[in-house]
C-alpha cells in the first residue's frame, strides 16, 4: 500500500502572545519558499484564530481549535463550540487531550461527544488518547489505549474523517519518549482498536504520535510504521523546529514512497 503524506499539527496550548505570529510568518514564507508534501496544522489559542486567517492564513497551515464544546451554543460561560471555531476559520480541533481529560475529568463519553460535535460542524476532531507512567510500568498500555479509544469513538464515525493520536501522558512535555518499538506495538494496537469500532473504514484513519518530538527524534519517529504523522507542543512554538519535524515528514514520505 502506498504511504499518504504525513500530518504535522502543532498545539501551541495557552502559549502564543500575538508576537507568537511573527514564528507563524517565518514557517509560511519557509513553505512557500520550498513547498512539501505535509499537510502542515497549528492550533493556536482561540484569541488568535481570527489573527491568523488575517496573515492571510497561509494556504499552506491549516488552522485547529484545542478544544470544543458539544452544544453548538448556549449558557456555556468561557467555553467555544465546534460552529465557532469553524466560523472562526478552523479545519481541525483536538479532542480529549491528557491535559484536559486530567485537570478538567474529562471522559472518554465526553471526548466522543465533543468529537460527534466536531463533525457537526463541519471540523476534523484529532482524538487523543494515552497511558500514564504507573499504566505503562503496570504493563497496561496497549489495554489503556484500546479501550479508551473504544470509547472515544462516536458511532458513524468513518474512517477518513476524523484522526487519533497516541499520547503517552508521560512523554507530553518531559523529553522522554518510547522506544521506537513501543510506538509501532501501540499504534498496532490503535490500529486493530479502530478497525474492531469502525470496521474497514478504520483503515484510512491517520495515526499521529505525539509527546516531545523535536528535530532531532522526529525522522526515526515518522518512519516507524502507522504513524501517519504528529501532535507537536513545544517544538512547534519555534518556526525553525517545527519546520525541521515538517521537512522529516516530507523526508519520511519520500521514503516510504520510493520503497513502494
Ligand atoms: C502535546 O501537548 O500534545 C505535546 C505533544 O506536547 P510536547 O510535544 O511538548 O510533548
Amino acid at each position: 500500500m502506498k504511504q499518504s503524506v504525513k500530518m504535522i499539527v502543532g498545539n501551541w496550548k495557552m502559549n502564543g502572545e500575538v508576537g507568537g505570529l511573527a514564528e507563524l510568518e517565518k514557517l509560511a514564507a519557509r513553505l512557500k519558499s520550498d513547498p512539501c508534501r505535509v499537510d502542515v496544522a497549528v492550533c493556536p489559542p482561540a484569541t488568535l484564530i481570527e489573527r491568523m486567517r488575517c496573515l492571510g492564513q497561509p494556504a499552506a497551515i491549516a488552522i485547529g481549535g484545542q478544544d470544543c464544546h458539544t452544544e453548538p451554543q448556549g449558557a456555556f460561560t468561557g467555553s467555544i463550540s465546534a460552529e465557532l471555531l469553524f466560523e472562526a476559520g478552523c479545519e481541525f480541533v483536538i479532542v480529549g487531550h491528557s491535559e484536559r481529560r486530567q485537570a478538567f475529568g474529562e471522559t472518554d463519553t465526553l471526548v466522543s461527544n465533543k468529537a460527534a460535535a466536531a463533525i457537526r460542524a463541519g471540523l476534523t476532531p484529532i482524538i487523543c488518547v494515552g497511558e500514564t507512567l504507573a499504566q505503562r510500568q503496570a504493563g497496561e498500555a496497549a489495554s489503556v489505549v484500546r479501550a479508551q479509544i473504544l470509547g472515544s469513538l462516536s458511532d458513524g464515525l468513518a474512517g477518513q474523517d476524523w484522526a487519533l493520536a497516541y499520547e503517552p501522558v508521560w512523554a507530553i512535555g518531559t523529553g522522554l519518549t518510547p522506544t521506537l518499538e513501543q510506538i509501532e506495538d501501540i499504534h498496532a494496537t490503535a490500529r486493530a482498536a479502530i478497525i474492531e469500532r469502525l470496521g474497514v473504514s478504520g483503515r484510512g484513519t491517520p495515526i499521529l504520535y505525539g509527546g516531545s518530538v523535536n528535530p532531532a527524534n522526529a525522522q526515526d519517529i515518522l518512519a516507524v510504521a502507522e504513524v501517519g504523522g504528529a501532535l507537536v507542543g513545544g517544538a512547534s512554538l519555534k518556526a525553525a523546529d517545527f519546520l525541521a519535524i515538517i521537512r522529516a515528514a516530507d523526508a519520511a514520505f519520500v521514503a516510504a514512497d520510493a520503497q513502494g
